[in-house]
């Protein structure tokens, strides 16, 4: 099908790649225009403006945060100033109060939103094995359905009302930030009394936790792969910050949620802006007296 595809960071490149590869026909546009070219040569339409991808009646966008989003929504040359009728789906992950101003505007402007943020890192993405959580009305999520099995290993449906799914996704990433401070943690200890980091995740992963976020997150401590970053601390502390915003929002006390965030802020000040989020890892070892 025709699909409009915005924002071509480490997600949305390898998202958009996939829609390609699955026999859609992709418009792209990207604020770095560069970005877009080695999709062109993939056979992807380039556009000059989010309103001109949103042409193509059902435009998918995945940015940075709640501000690239209100732009390419709101903005001059926006999808509801270009497209007013095109279907957003929107993977970001954006606040619940964005998703709900957005929904409402769409609404207005004789269209619709669909929330679906997704679980996965760049590899999956690249790869068509992300986890979709969608939400929104039926006929909208029937429609998007094929843009979902495109780019996803699963879809899970939330809810009819589309902010559902960003919450989700916001509850799915503090459960991330909290496993890496437990296993940050439980390796410090493990460390400081002579077990190394790889015996220590070998155990746990191999018996009671052997869950994929303690396997990856685990690996990434084990080695220290924290450059690249697949996930920027930075939005990682985005993304804790729009939980606390929810929490404080629904009257929902998350004590844990200061503990990780704290240590991801005192690892951006210490570490630096490029490091992935996994590295909050770093603050609870320093706390330690360890490297
Ligand atoms: P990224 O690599 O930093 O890419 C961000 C994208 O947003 C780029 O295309 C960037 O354009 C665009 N952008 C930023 N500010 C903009 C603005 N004011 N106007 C227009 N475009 C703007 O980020 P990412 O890792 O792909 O993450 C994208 C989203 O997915 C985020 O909401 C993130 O929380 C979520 N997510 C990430 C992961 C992960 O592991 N990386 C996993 C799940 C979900 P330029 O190219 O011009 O900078």
């Amino acid at each position: 099908m025709d699909v409009g595809f915005i924002g071509l960071g480490n997600m949305g490149f390898g998202i958009a790649r996939s829609l390609l590869r699955a026999g859609h026909t992709v418009t792209v546009w990207n604020r770095t225009a560069a970005k877009a070219e080695p999709l062109g040569a993939d056979g992807a339409t380039i556009a000059s403006t989010p309103g001109e991808a949103a042409k193509a009646g059902i435009v998918m966008s995945m940015l940075a945060d709640d501000h690239a989003v209100a732009e390419v929504v709101f903005g001059e040359g926006g999808i509801l100033a270009g497209a007013p009728e095109a279907l957003h789906v929107s993977m970001s992950t954006i606040s619940v109060a964005l998703a709900k101003r957005m929904a409402d505007a769409h609404a207005e402007a004789g269209s619709a939103l669909v929330s679906a943020p997704v679980f996965g890192r760049p590899a999956a993405a690249e790869s068509a094995k992300l986890f979709v959580v969608a939400a929104g009305e039926g006929s909208h999520l029937d429609r998007a359905a094929p843009l979902f099995d495109a780019v996803g290993q699963k879809s899970f449906i939330v809810g009819d009302a589309p902010y559902e799914a960003n919450l989700v996704k916001l509850a799915g990433n503090f459960m991330i930030a909290g496993t890496t401070e437990m296993l940050a943690e439980a390796m410090a200890l493990g460390e400081k009394g002579g077990v190394a980091r790889a015996k220590l995740l070998e155990v746990l992963a191999g018996t009671l936790f052997g869950s994929p976020i303690v396997q990856n997150y685990g690996g990434y401590i084990r080695d220290e792969a924290y450059l690249p970053a697949g996930f920027a601390a930075p939005l990682g502390l985005k993304d804790l910050r729009l939980v606390g915003e929810a929490a404080e929002e629904l009257r929902v006390p998350l004590p844990l949620l200061g503990i990780a965030r704290d240590h991801l802020l005192e690892t951006i000040a210490i570490d630096g802006e490029e490091i992935d989020w996994s590295a909050l890892a770093k603050s609870v070892f320093r706390g330690a007296g360890l490297k």
